[in-house]
């Protein structure tokens, strides 16, 4: 099974995170997708993927450092566009096969909304013309994100909606665009909502992830996440389906190479 997406390069792992890998490798992880959110954990994602030939890497900004793309008025800034024109450099990298975190966290809203809404569209743009997908964070925001993304266009490459957290109609729209959801420890949470979004969705359009070091899954909340716990997410998911684990496994696997995996062979 694979972690579609991780942070094995954050401060919480120590500098541990090819030891965290390898705990996940015992477990029955076979591959790690690592997400950068800023220029900084884009790179250390890029040195990960090279040491590791089951670690994939993302580049992105993440909507909480929109900031440094774009000002107030959501017009990107001369530091904006160098920063833009870096992503997309470390885009061509072949061990690179999606551009992400990217979105709207009108939650926390630690950068200011029209700046989250250009630093999307500039990363939505940079996207199709890397010919690669996406890795969309999203919070708060459903609504709007899809309004936005409506009225801008997917990349041709689509994505995934990771930590998914929409409603019914978030779902439907999902599919409807090619779009999957990613799913984690948030679904084994006694008062989750998201069993009913992941039956709706059906496998088929589903990811399995597990956000490490955040959003540890039932029993080991309040802990550091771990990708070596991604089978307990596996396991809920295939309880609500009620398919079996090893079919649930294969099904999401095959989705994971479909949308990063093969078609970046073709791209590179
Ligand atoms: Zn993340």
């Amino acid at each position: 099974m694979i972690d579609s997406h991780v942070h094995l390069n954050r401060l919480e792992f120590a500098g541990d995170g090819l030891v965290v890998a390898a705990r996940a490798r015992l477990a029955g992880v076979t591959g790690f997708l690592n997400v950068g959110y800023d220029l900084a954990s884009s790179r250390e994602s890029i040195a990960l993927a090279e040491q590791s030939p089951d670690i994939w890497a993302t580049v992105g900004i993440h909507p909480h450092d929109a900031g440094q793309l774009a000002d107030e008025a959501g017009r990107l800034t001369p530091a904006g566009r160098a920063c833009l024109e870096e992503l997309e450099a470390l885009s061509r990298h072949p061990r690179v096969v999606a551009i992400g975190e990217i979105g709207l966290d009108f939650f926390r809203d630690l950068s200011p909304r029209p700046a989250q809404l250009a630093a999307l569209a500039a990363q939505l743009e940079l996207a199709a013309r890397a010919e690669l997908p996406v890795v969309f964070h999203v919070r708060d925001a459903w609504p709007q994100l899809m309004e936005f993304v409506d009225q801008v266009g997917l990349p041709p490459a689509r994505g995934v909606l990771h930590a998914f957290s929409g409603d019914a109609h978030a779902v439907d729209w999902a599919v409807a665009r090619g779009l999957r959801l990613g799913i984690g420890g948030v679904v084994t949470y006694r008062q989750s909502v998201l069993p009913e979004q992941v039956a709706r969705a059906g496998v088929e359009h589903l990811l399995l992830e597990t956000d490490a070091p955040w959003l540890p899954p039932v029993p080991h909340r309040g802990s550091r996440n771990e990708p070596a716990w991604l089978g307990l997410v596996l396991d809920k998911v295939a309880g609500i389906l009620q398919m079996d684990p090893r079919d649930v496994e294969r099904r999401t696997d095959a989705s994971f190479a479909a949308l990063f995996l093969e078609r970046t062979a073709d791209a590179h």
